[in-house]
């Protein structure tokens, strides 16, 4: 038997029917089980596992090579088809009914001792960075793979649901223009313009524009974009979206499209999902009902903001002190009927959530035996809670006998966004996420400018985001008042995309530059192209950009971004198996006009 031969089979397609025939089979070896005079091997390939019988009845060669062989090399076999015996069917494998009963075979590829083992189920030690550094192997393994596979067929089923819509699938540039959007950029030096850089786009925002005002009207594109960030566990330094773009829309019509695209995409990625339309909500709304512009609508535990008025006078200092006037607050969770599940061992280490999501502290009240005396109840505020005060809380929050309160005072934001963090950590600990259950909300109306630390105003989404048309008055008197049109995608409490209306005239897109300060040069110098193609005729447009890495990862089950990339880095932004970033020779250096010390 010589290599090259022409395969007759993939690895997962050989059924009873085949008996008889004769196969030429190539794969990897999953494992070889010997059984004295006869030898197994279960070889595998990308569709699935066929198990071979080396017997000397049949097989030209001595057993003794065959047992030479080792897991994962690549071999090719050529045999014929049988049953197996009853006794060895296996019903878990498609191909469990049959074997093949090898007569020739050839080793195409031996392969050294393994990292890590590669059949399935087998128990991995090995840890992340010896699995990292072998990701070729590790991608060999079962649910690594699966998770790839389910990635892939995403993508087809998006790319198929944007085709379907019209949209083109267009190319952009990755050596860009620095234009900032947000994050830090990665920059490239040019060799051929000394002292000049280009940057990887951290989006295709402005290209995806450009394609409007070309005329191209539905654009989308599955394109890599690079943000130079600090590195959490859904990060990586270079992601996919899903970037499309639509003319001649509002956004009503940007989000209906846009569900209409995911819908389909949903269905053929798994035919069970059945489509519902997705939730809406503002941002507004988001952030006082669930203290989160990203809220999991697979659970309730809402925020409730108290009546000020209910504490007035009670004595106890934290809650009589707040002054609504000042932009404080008090919020509360109630979970329902769950008395039983917190010590106070469990109150102390939720305080200590509210903390560190910013918040001032915590309260709770355990509301036991009586819905009218507090004294019955737990809580560090029982003494304080009259019964006038008891009646008003037991009414405002429709309290039943087990129930739980949980209470922060402060700043509103500050509070909101710190109940949002316990909501999300109740939710974990009671168990009341079902992981089946897919909750998709679109949140909209976002402030179109954020405050940093000192106070200076920045671009929310970016500065090419749409303000609404009621708020333009609020330019020069109280920009924060501003919302813009755009539109956040959520899938349980995990930010899938962001999108919004963009500006298409120039004197707009001036006035949103200035409010951030840019300079009429600045402006100039990095907008410059940009306004002067707002010029010539361009249409009303919007869109959106999906993460699709995130999207995968919750579609697969996977927890980390990293499941669903081949190739993904560290959380240092390295590449373990080739050793990116690496230092350059001072000659390549020079070439590039660099200088090292
Ligand atoms: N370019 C934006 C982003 O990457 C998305 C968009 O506005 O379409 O967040």
């Amino acid at each position: 038997m010589k290599f090259p031969l022409a395969r007759t089979h993939r690895l997962h397609e050989l059924r009873p029917s085949h008996c008889g025939q004769r196969v030429t089979l190539m794969g990897w070896v999953n494992r070889v089980r010997d059984l004295g005079k006869l030898v197994f091997i279960d070889l595998r390939d990308r569709w699935g596992l066929t198990q071979l019988a080396f017997t000397t009845d049949v097989l030209v060669t001595p057993l003794a090579e065959v047992l030479a062989v080792r897991d994962e090399w690549v071999l090719a076999v050529q045999g014929e088809v049988a049953a197996r015996p009853q006794e060895m069917l296996n019903h878990k494998l498609p191909t469990g009914e049959i074997e093949v009963q090898v007569t020739q075979w050839q080793v195409l590829s031996t392969a050294e001792v393994l990292p890590f083992p590669i059949a399935e189920g087998a128990n991995i030690t090995a840890s992340d960075s010896t699995r990292s550094t072998y990701r070729y192997l590790d991608l060999r393994r079962s649910p690594v793979k699966d998770s790839i596979l389910q990635r892939v067929k995403l993508v087809r089923a998006i790319r198929n649901a944007l085709e379907a819509h019209d949209f083109l699938d267009i190319e952009t540039p990755l050596l860009y223009k620095s234009t900032p959007e947000g994050a830090r950029e990665f920059i490239v030096p040019s060799r051929i313009q000394p002292q000049h850089f280009y940057a990887l786009p951290q989006s295709p925002q402005l290209f995806k524009q450009l394609l409007m005002v070309a005329g191209f009207d539905r654009y989308y594109q599955i394109v890599k974009c690079f943000r130079d960030e600090d590195l959490r566990a859904d990060r990586q330094p270079e992601f996919t979206q899903v970037d499309c773009e639509l003319s001649f829309v509002d956004q009503e019509q940007v989000l209906t499209i846009i569900e209409q695209v995911v819908q389909l995409a949903l269905q053929e990625f798994n035919p069970d999902y059945e489509p519902r339309p997705f939730a809406r909500m503002t941002y507004a709304e988001a952030m006082d009902n669930y203290g989160s512009d990203k809220p999991d609508m697979r659970y309730g535990l809402k925020l409730q903001q108290v009546d000020t008025e209910i504490f007035a006078g009670c004595g106890f200092q934290v809650l009589e002190d707040v002054v609504p006037a000042d932009g404080e607050a008090i919020y509360a969770i109630k979970a329902t009927n769950c008395g039983d599940k917190f010590s106070r061992r469990d109150f102390e280490q939720l305080q200590e959530v509210v903390r560190t999501a910013g918040g001032a502290g915590l309260l709770w009240i355990k509301v036991q035996q009586t819905l009218d005396d507090a004294s019955a109840w737990q809580s560090p505020l029982k003494k304080y809670l009259d019964a006038a005060r008891v009646q008003n809380l037991t009414k405002l929050l429709s309290l039943q006998l087990g129930d739980v309160v949980f209470l922060s005072v402060g700043e509103r934001q500050r509070t909101r966004l710190a109940l949002g963090a316990l909501r999300v950590h109740l939710a974990e600990r009671l168990q009341l996420c079902d992981d089946q259950q897919q909750c998709w909300l679109w949140v909209t109306d976002f402030p179109l400018f954020v405050r940093d630390r000192e106070g200076k105003l920045g671009a929310a989404h970016h500065p090419f985001t749409r303000p609404h048309a009621d708020d333009v008055q609020y330019f020069g008197s109280a920009p924060d008042k501003i919302r813009a049109c755009a539109h956040d995608l959520v899938l349980n409490g995990v930010e899938i995309g962001g999108g919004s209306l963009r500006i298409h005239e120039p004197e707009l897109q001036r006035q949103v530059f200035a409010a951030l300060q840019l300079s009429a040069q600045e402006i100039d110098r990095k907008f410059g192209f940009l306004l002067r193609a707002l010029r010539y005729g361009t249409p009303p447009h919007g869109g959106i950009a999906i993460g699709l890495d995130r999207l995968a990862m919750l579609l697969s089950g996977n927890s980390s971004i990293r499941d669903v990339i081949a190739f993904p880095k560290t959380h240092q932004g390295t590449c373990l198996m080739t050793a990116a970033p690496t230092t350059l020779p001072a000659e390549v250096l020079r070439d590039y006009h660099i200088k090292v010390d």
